[in-house]
């Protein structure tokens, strides 16, 4: 039962452990797949915002080229009101542009599609006019951001070198963007509360970010893993603390593969898992009711097996006391209670039972009685207590007497004892009374009231011979003949012996 109880802990502790490893194993396999759609939902998102804003640059590349045409053609000489009102309606049209605007070789503004509050304004401090004065190269120069001396606004541009008809740089024209324009068309799209969009240079400057600070604009990012990883892949994703706000999110970047531009979407690590979170809350505490119904089931189940245990220890521990006392009243029937010898019952079934063995095998088979002699007297001379005593003491020397573990000695009643002798002739028997007959009188009782002056038995020895009769009638002949035999003794003088033989026959 105690192995029963093992198993069954075993069993139910295999169980729980199985459903929380299960659980564990499968809330990691779930944050995993959260993490990867929401890693591939962000690369959908960053290349659409790479997509518009490399739209929204080729747009002002197309106005540059037309107004550098231009421009080579001398129109800003020739027609100069036509050409402004042409800048403005393509600003107009483009959206986005803050202004587009011409510089002469030396900064000095040109020409420009909005009239500016201050007049005379020079660019030749600014980076993209240093950019195209000593890079010959006829490519489009994105950025920085910087406030606009015309606006005041946030801006970022996209310029060209003008040259003159020999090649010598003779300008720059320039398309300013709004950054206000990008931040309210990227912070249109919901990130969660601590989601970020941003756009960088390709050297790894930040242009701008949603949400907007200004001492943001500018920084340098170029030691980051992602562009570590954009060396390698035009697009990824990675997870990372933020080095501006501290917040762990998840990136996903892009880099425009005609432009110089990094696209980077960023959503709070936490918001993207809130989802998942909330399922994985949710199952766990479902596994972990599950768990503590199992656990209060299967301990429910051990205290049953326990106590049903118990109950079968206490039912064989019945069964056992119940055994014993029937063998203990058994041998109660069986035995008398002053003497200890066998009782009359048990002396007439072993009779008969010795008497078909001997008929059966053709053995022989002797039956003694005892009468103790003048018992009456003793009685009355030393009283009824000692007259047991005496009787017990003389029941016990009989038992000693008796040497094969056959024989039986019995109470035949009052004073009477029986020896059923199997397998014993006259002649054995006769060794056996005498054998206690001299055992009794070395023990000598004292029976003042005898004329033996000890106490005596007088005995009938009856030896079954073969005869016809069956067992019941043969036992009823040898106890008469036994009887008869002790009656001799007695009318003998007592203290001595007679015997008589019994015919049988065998079967
Ligand atoms: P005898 O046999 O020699 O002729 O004389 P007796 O005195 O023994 O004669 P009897 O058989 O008539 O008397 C038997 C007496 O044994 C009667 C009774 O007082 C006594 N007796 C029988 N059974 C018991 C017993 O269990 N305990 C005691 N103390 N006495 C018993
Ligand atoms: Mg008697
Ligand atoms: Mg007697």
């Amino acid at each position: 039962m105690k192995r029963g109880i093992r198993l069954t802990s075993i069993l139910l502790v295999f169980i729980c452990l199985s459903l929380a490893l299960l659980t564990a194993w499968q809330v990691w396999i779930s944050r995993e797949r959260a993490l990867h759609e929401l890693n591939v939902a962000n690369l959908n998102l960053v290349q659409a915002l790479d997509n518009y804003t490399a739209g929204v640059i080729r747009q002002s590349e197309l106005v540059l080229i037309e107004l550098t045409d231009r421009l080579q053609n001398g129109a800003a000489e020739h027609e100069p009101q036509r050409l402004q009102t042409l800048l403005q309606k393509q600003a107009e049209v483009l959206g986005l542009a803050n202004a587009i605007v011409a510089y002469d070789s030396r900064g000095n503004r040109l020409i420009a599609s909005a009239s500016s509050p201050t007049p005379n304004l020079n660019a030749a401090d600014r980076a993209f006019f240093v950019h195209h004065r000593d890079d010959p190269s006829s490519d489009i120069f994105i950025g920085p951001t910087i406030k606009s001396r015309i606006t005041g606004d946030w801006v970022f541009s996209v310029s060209r070198r003008l040259n003159d008809s020999e090649g010598h740089f003779a300008g720059v024209v320039a398309v300013t963007l709004d950054v206000e324009h990008f931040l309210s068309f990227f912070g249109s799209l919901d990130l969660g509360e601590h989601g970020s969009m941003s756009l960088s240079t390709g050297d790894a400057k930040l242009l701008f970010r949603q949400p907007f600070r200004e001492q943001d604009v500018g920084m340098d990012w170029s030691d980051s893993p992602i562009l570590q990883l954009l060396r390698e892949h035009r697009e990824g994703t990675i997870a990372q603390t933020s080095r501006i706000d501290g917040v762990e999110r998840v990136y996903a970047f892009h880099r425009n593969d005609r432009l110089p531009l990094i696209t980077i979407v960023a959503l709070g690590r936490d918001d993207a898992l809130a989802a998942w979170r909330h399922n994985a809350q949710l199952f766990a505490s479902l596994i972990l009711l599950l768990l503590v119904a199992v656990g209060v089931i299967g301990q429910r189940l051990i205290l049953d097996i326990r106590r049903r245990s118990r109950a079968e220890r206490q039912l064989l521990s019945a069964q056992e006391e119940l055994l014993d006392a029937n063998s203990r009243l058994e041998v109660l029937a069986s035995q008398d209670g002053l003497t200890g010898l066998a009782n009359r019952r048990s002396f007439d079934q072993t009779l008969e039972v010795e008497i078909r063995r001997a008929q059966r095998r053709g053995s022989s088979l002797s039956l003694l009685l005892f009468d103790i002699d003048l018992f009456k007297r003793y009685n009355d001379r030393y009283g009824h207590v000692a007259g047991d005593d005496c009787l017990r003491a003389v029941a016990a020397l009989l038992k000693q007497c008796m040497r094969r573990p056959g024989d039986l000695a019995a109470r035949y009643g009052g004073e009477e004892l029986a020896v059923i002798l199997p397998n014993t002739t006259g002649e054995g028997a006769e060794a056996v009374v005498q054998s206690f007959m001299q055992a009794l009188q070395q023990r000598n009782l004292r029976h003042e009231a005898s004329p033996f002056a000890r106490v005596t038995v007088s005995a009938g020895v009856a030896s079954l011979t073969l005869d016809q009769q069956d067992s019941s009638v043969l036992a009823l002949a040898l106890i008469e003949a036994a009887d008869q035999a002790l009656y001799r003794a007695k009318s003998n003088g007592r203290n001595r012996m007679e015997s008589t033989e019994v015919a049988g026959e065998h079967r």
